[in-house]
């Protein structure tokens, strides 16, 4: 593959420099510098609002007939398939995740744009009859400009998930990109001008947080926010959208756990244990980040996840083109140090380390895969969010103490339970506080499911029918016969 040394903004049907300059992009697996990419600043975010505004009200997407938007939406997600090698080796390298993860990072993302694009023209709305001398009827229509913000975990998939749904219901998008592996989107950007779209309906920037996606939450003309990252940056992102009354979708991560009964099949456990936590070196908001044992279980529970930890080798991505037991770099020296520190804190308040904890000893942004044993409650690791291949193991006595360990955190974002007694799951499916909870398969679900939290994670839907409805308006027209 031939990587550019330099990768610009899109905004209005055009590749564009950034008035904020140039930032670097890293190769996480050695720190080494891979290209720069614009940067954009206020005035750039103002543009290309403006563009997918004009776009809007001139009505040269929204009005398209829907099948028509919905062909547009399913070639894109063809334009990524037939370029997925090399989306995947810029992903792989710009992100540190073996090249067979980002695989499937954009083989996700192509699917979103076939759900949605098949799903266009099946939103319609309904008569309502108020007697002989009146006709009514609602309808619903796109929202208009849909501002989007990206984080660095699925770069791709992430924005796949939210343009998607928006342009197959006739919104225009802005996307902010994150700003430490922004380059694989710009893909999203050429995906969209080989399916057609017309200027200004797909903007996508990469800019600071704190001057770019300021100025996209706070934005007038912004009609809807989508953001997806952390507790803390979206509150102010949700604040900055209520001063202009914008309705937002938070998806703001958890602390999810996985309840394991002493009936459940303990190799099932661990097919789910590997990907619930160790798949994207457990930078994942819905990751397995705790697991509530029975007490009759734990031993053999804890000498299997050891096994599993130590069988995973850790290297560089790009090195890792075919599916194995193996994990890539973390995505920046700066989340690696925080869960490191999240390790040791924990340690110093009574957990046990089982295995890993420490950085390998080589260049690159590397984390062991980490087991912590005894964590209980009150540690700081039981409730904050690690945002790395640590899993945290706690004890209860029985089925209720192990949901009630499962809800004593302020997210609520995934929960699962692990055990052949279906009436144990189908209690704990009314009982876990959670916007979804996964039966004997951590991840069970796909694009057609929906997907979102309770409290600190966040408000709205994204994945499945639910999100068509976060980029529409219902306007009831109501007419007397005369
Ligand atoms: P973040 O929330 O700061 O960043 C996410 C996105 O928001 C990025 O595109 C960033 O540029 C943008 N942003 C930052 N400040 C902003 C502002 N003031 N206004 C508007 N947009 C702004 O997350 P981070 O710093 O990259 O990571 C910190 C923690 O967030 C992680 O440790 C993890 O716990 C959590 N996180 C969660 C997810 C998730 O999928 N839920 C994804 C990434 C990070």
């Amino acid at each position: 593959m031939t990587m550019q040394s330099y990768y610009q903004n899109y905004i209005n049907g055009q590749f564009v420099d950034g008035g904020a300059g140039r930032l670097e992009v890293d190769d996480p697996s050695d720190g080494s510098i891979i290209a720069e990419v614009a940067l954009a600043d206020k005035a750039d975010i103002d543009k290309a609002v403006q563009a997918a505004k004009s776009c809007h009200q001139e009505g040269s997407f929204a009005g398209l007939r829907p099948v028509i938007r919905g062909r547009m939406v399913r070639a894109m997600g063809e334009y990524l398939l037939e370029h997925c090698a090399e989306i995947s080796e810029l992903l792989s390298r710009e992100s540190g995740k073996p090249y067979w993860e980002a695989v499937i990072e954009i083989e996700g993302a192509a699917r979103y744009f076939e759900y949605y694009g098949n799903q266009a023209e099946t939103v319609e709305g309904r008569s309502i009859p108020l007697g002989s001398s009146y006709y009514d009827f609602t309808t619903y229509e796109p929202i208009g400009v849909s501002g989007q913000i990206i984080p660095w975990n699925y770069p791709v998939e992430m924005t796949a998930r939210g343009i998607a749904a928006a342009l197959a219901t006739g919104n225009a998008c802005v996307v902010k990109t994150p700003e430490l592996d922004p380059l694989a989107a710009t893909y999203l950007a050429k995906a969209g001008e080989a399916a057609g779209l017309p200027k200004g309906a797909l903007n996508i920037l990469c800019g600071m947080g704190a001057e770019a996606g300021s100025a996209l939450s706070s934005h007038p003309d912004v009609n809807q926010i989508v953001f997806t990252g952390s507790v803390e940056t979206g509150i102010r992102v949700a604040t900055a959208a209520a001063q202009n009354v914008v309705p937002c979708v938070l998806e703001l991560g958890g602390k999810s756990a996985a309840i394991v009964m002493p009936d459940a099949d303990l190799n099932n456990v661990i097919d789910s244990v590997r990907w619930g936590i160790f798949f994207n070196a457990g930078q994942v908001c819905s990751a397995m980040s705790r697991m509530i044992v029975h007490r009759d279980v734990h031993d053999e529970m804890i000498s299997r996840l050891e096994g599993l930890a130590t069988s995973l080798s850790v290297g560089p991505g790009i090195e890792r083109r075919e599916f194995g037991a193996n994990m890539g770099a973390m995505v920046s020296e700066k989340q690696r140090d925080r869960a490191i520190g999240l390790i040791q804190g924990a340690v110093s308040e009574g957990a046990r380390l089982i295995t890993g904890g420490h950085k390998l000893n080589r260049p690159g942004w590397f984390l062991e895969p980490t087991i912590l044993d005894g964590v209980t409650t009150d540690m700081t690791i039981a409730t904050e969010e690690v945002f790395g291949p640590v899993l945290s193991v706690l004890t209860a006595n029985d089925e209720k103490e192990a949901v009630e360990i499962a809800n004593s955190t302020p997210y609520g974002l995934v929960n699962g339970i692990f055990t052949s007694d279906i009436d144990a799951a189908n209690r704990a499916a009314r009982d876990l506080r959670s916007g979804q909870v996964f039966i004997n398969e951590w991840f069970a679900g796909g694009v057609e499911t929906p997907f979102g939290g309770y409290g600190k994670s966040g408000y709205g839907r994204e994945k499945g029918r639910e999100a068509l409805w976060n980029y529409l308006q219902t306007k009831n027209i109501a007419t007397r016969i005369g």
